[in-house]
Order: C-alpha cells, then sequence, then structure tokens
C-alpha cells in the first residue's frame, strides 16, 4: 500500500511494553498492579516534585532549547560513577540519551550500519538490542544460555564471533544482571569479555547497578573498546523523563555525541535527572527495602511446589511454571492480569517486578489463586 517503505520493515510490528489495552486487562481490576516493566513502586517524594516545579517556574525557559551538551548534568554522573572508582571521572567520559534505548541505537548506528556489523546477544535477554537493530537492517546473532543457571553459552558465542562474516559481528551486548533472568556475570564470562578481540565493542548494561551494586566501571580505563549503559528509568524513579546515559572511553563517546540528535534530551528531563542525582541519598534509600522484598517473594514463590524460582539480584524475579503447567504459560500471565497483577511473559518464563510491600503482598495472593484455578481444572 504505502511503496515507498522499506520492504523489511512491512513485518514488523510496532514495540508495546505495557499490553493494557487489550480485553484481559479491560476486566481486570481498575488500577492494576504495574510489574512488568521494572520500574521502581516509588514515585519521586513530594519535596523532589517540588524542587521541579520550582525550577520549571523559575529557572527553565520553555522558549529556549535543552542545553545541547548536557554538561551540568554530565559532571554530576561522572561524579556519581566515580564513587564506584575512587578516583575522579572526568564528564568527558559521559554521553547522556533519551533513555538508554537512544544510546543503543546511536552504539548501532556508530558501529553497525551500512552492512557493516552484526550484533551477539545471549537469549534471553533485554529485548532493545534485537528490536534497534533490526529497524536498522542490522543482522542479529543469537546464542543460548544454560537453562539452570543462565549463564551465557560461550562455546556457542564464540564459534558465532568466529564464523560470522558478511558482515562479521562488530558488538557483543551482555547485561549485568541480565534481564529477564536477573543474574549478574560470572567471572568465567567476564574472562570471555577480557578475551575478545579489540576489534569488537562489549556493551556491558547496567540498568540494575543500583540493586545488583555490581559494576564493571572500574575496568574501562583498560578496555577502550567496552561501554557501560545506565539507566536513570529503574532505581532513581524517573521512567518518565527519559534519560540513560553511556560511560566509556572519550574517543567511544565522542562517537555517540557525533551521531544522536542536537537536542535529545529535554531541558525538563536533564533538570530531573540532575535533581534525582543531587537527592540520591534520599532515593536510593528505598534500595534495602527493594532488595528485602525480593528475597521475600523468592522465599514465598519457591514454597509454591508447582514454580521454579530463580535467585536474582536486580528489582524483579524469573521463575517458570512446572513441566507439567508449562504449556499454558501465555494463559497464566493472562489470569494474573485478570486479577489485577501485569507482569513480563518471557523467555518461556515469568518476570515479575518487586513491587511496594502492599503490590508484592497481592502478587503472591494472585499466584496462589491461579495456581489453585489450574489444578482445579486438570
Ligand atoms: C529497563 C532497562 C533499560 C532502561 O532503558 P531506558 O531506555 O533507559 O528506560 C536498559 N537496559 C535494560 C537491560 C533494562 O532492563
Amino acid at each position: 500500500m504505502l511503496p515507498f517503505l522499506r520492504s523489511d520493515l512491512v513485518q514488523f510490528t510496532a514495540y508495546t511494553a505495557h499490553t493494557e489495552d487489550d480485553a484481559a486487562s479491560q476486566q481486570a481490576a481498575s488500577q492494576p498492579d504495574h510489574l512488568d516493566t521494572n520500574e521502581s513502586p516509588f514515585d519521586l517524594p513530594g519535596d523532589l516534585k517540588q524542587k521541579l516545579a520550582w525550577a520549571y517556574q523559575h529557572e527553565i525557559a520553555a522558549n529556549r532549547y535543552p542545553d545541547g551538551g548536557h554538561g551540568k548534568l554530565k559532571q554530576t554522573i561522572a561524579d556519581y560513577v566515580s564513587e564506584s572508582l575512587n578516583l575522579p571521572l572526568e564528564p568527558a567520559w559521559i554521553s547522556v540519551g533519551n533513555g538508554s534505548d537512544e544510546l543503543i541505537r546511536s552504539l548501532l548506528i556508530a558501529t553497525c550500519l551500512k552492512g557493516e556489523g552484526a550484533i551477539l546477544v545471549a537469549e534471553p535477554t533485554f529485548s532493545m538490542y534485537a528490536i534497534l537493530a533490526q529497524t536498522l537492517g542490522i543482522p542479529v546473532v543469537k546464542v543460548g544460555r544454560s537453562a539452570t543457571t543462565f549463564a551465557i553459552d560461550l562455546a556457542a558465542a564464540q564459534q558465532a564471533l568466529q564464523e560470522t562474516q558478511n558482515p562479521p559481528i562488530r558488538v557483543v551486548f551482555v547485561v549485568h544482571p541480565n534481564s529477564p533472568t536477573g543474574n549478574g556475570l560470572t567471572e568465567t564470562e567476564i574472562d570471555w569479555l577480557h578475551s575478545l578481540s579489540d576489534n569488537i565493542l562489549v556493551v556491558i548494561d547496567e540498568a540494575y547497578f543500583e540493586f545488583s551494586q555490581q559494576t564493571l566501571v572500574a575496568e574501562l580505563a583498560q578496555h577502550p573498546n567496552w561501554m557501560i549503559l545506565r539507566t536513570f528509568s529503574k532505581a532513581f524513579r524517573l521512567a518518565a523523563h527519559r534519560v540513560g546515559y553511556a560511560i566509556g572511553h572519550p574517543a567511544l563517546i565522542q562517537t555517540l555525541e557525533k551521531v544522536r540528535l542536537p537536542y535529545n534530551l529535554p531541558t525538563f528531563s536533564q533538570s530531573a535527572a540532575w535533581v534525582a542525582l543531587s537527592e540520591r541519598q534520599q532515593l536510593l534509600e528505598a534500595i534495602p527495602l527493594i532488595q528485602s522484598e525480593r528475597e521475600r517473594l523468592i522465599a514465598h514463590l519457591t514454597t509454591f511446589a508447582e514454580l521454579e524460582v530463580w535467585p536474582s539480584c536486580a528489582n524483579f524475579v524469573y521463575l517458570k511454571l512446572g513441566q507439567t503447567m508449562a504449556p499454558d504459560l501465555t494463559s497464566f500471565c493472562q489470569q494474573l492480569k485478570q486479577l489485577g497483577t501485569l507482569v513480563r511473559c518471557t523467555g518461556g518464563g515469568i518476570r515479575v517486578t518487586v513491587g511496594s510491600v502492599e503490590e508484592n503482598d497481592r502478587t503472591l495472593q494472585n499466584f496462589r489463586s491461579v495456581l489453585d484455578w489450574f489444578k482445579g481444572s486438570v
């Protein structure tokens, strides 16, 4: 119908994170628990919102373009990252994006476009790497993970690196800890990353760093071909504002700056990220609660014999249905949704975000109800 469009785009469907508009959720509780996108259950505290509102009224000129260089925000991010390093990091090591999604796209544009490269991912993992690559016509090579530990199949990955040609693999994406499975990189996996050639860009996505407190940022100085991604969408409670950042060697950062849109981050989002970092002590006080709620969820879900539940070092829990129920995964998630618990059904399992205490109570109750319903219906 639209003959001017790229033919490969016709087969794609647009990405939708929340699936609230379908019939099941219309029947669902009027205020469902959004435990499907790993946001913080807590909004910004009122005093921080007031601070931002004040900035909007008194400091932000709505008629002016944003600070396209993100100077003040980059400095504040560099100071925050320095805390994990014990030495000061220069803002030249930081690039800021409209969510880390934008940074992923910029990385792909800078490395693989024009048929020059493919990317490697280990599934199940964050879906945006493959989705963004495909929209740019970049080939995606997928390898698997251990069914028990979710460790990357390194033999398959190594083989893919050696055998993929025309174009070769230029970028390897790993998540630390991985989504949806919640496991951090093992020493063996990190050793493998060390062993990769300088011809390959290694992207380590640390979206859940504040929950795991595991970071490879100290290694960046020795690895100009490594880049770390972080986001304000999770622990910093700013998913509404779309702010992510990349940390890497200044030469790599400069390339990201070349390909991004000039005013990629609205002034209000820059202010929000700056305020969140300035008040990080207050915001990050919620982390121990989320960690202990995660352990409470895991402990309770583990008592349900029909479920297989994995440990997690992020703000979500990954589980699978036992063999007899596994074929019913989709309908299981639909049932949860009807009871008002929205989860992500992915990789053959279910990823549940750790919510507030009340939300987690409802999660456990609704899992119990759906499991009982399935048992009764057999
Ligand atoms: C949530 C998440 C992000 C965040 O993306 P934004 O675009 O910054 O909201 C990035 N990577 C992973 C693995 C995530 O789970």
